[in-house]
């Protein structure tokens, strides 16, 4: 099971991750879910920041593979 900062992974399949992003200072989740090719075993994927709307809080999105 892949981890993350910045983001909660809300399902894997084979070769796919679906994550959506998530403020690591309030806690708040986006509602629209991205899907991104899963990282290898120690890869990170980067996808670049969320700026938090409710606490402007800025997280950088990280998928650990
Ligand atoms: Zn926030």
């Amino acid at each position: 099971m892949a981890g993350a900062t910045g983001a909660v992974i809300v399902r894997e399949d084979g070769r796919n991750v679906h994550w959506k992003k998530k403020c690591e200072n309030c806690g708040y989740l986006d509602s629209s879910t991205n899907i991104s090719t899963k990282p290898g075993p120690g890869s990170i994927l980067t996808a670049g920041y969320f700026h938090c709307f409710k606490c402007k809080h800025q997280s950088e999105v990280r998928i650990y593979g």
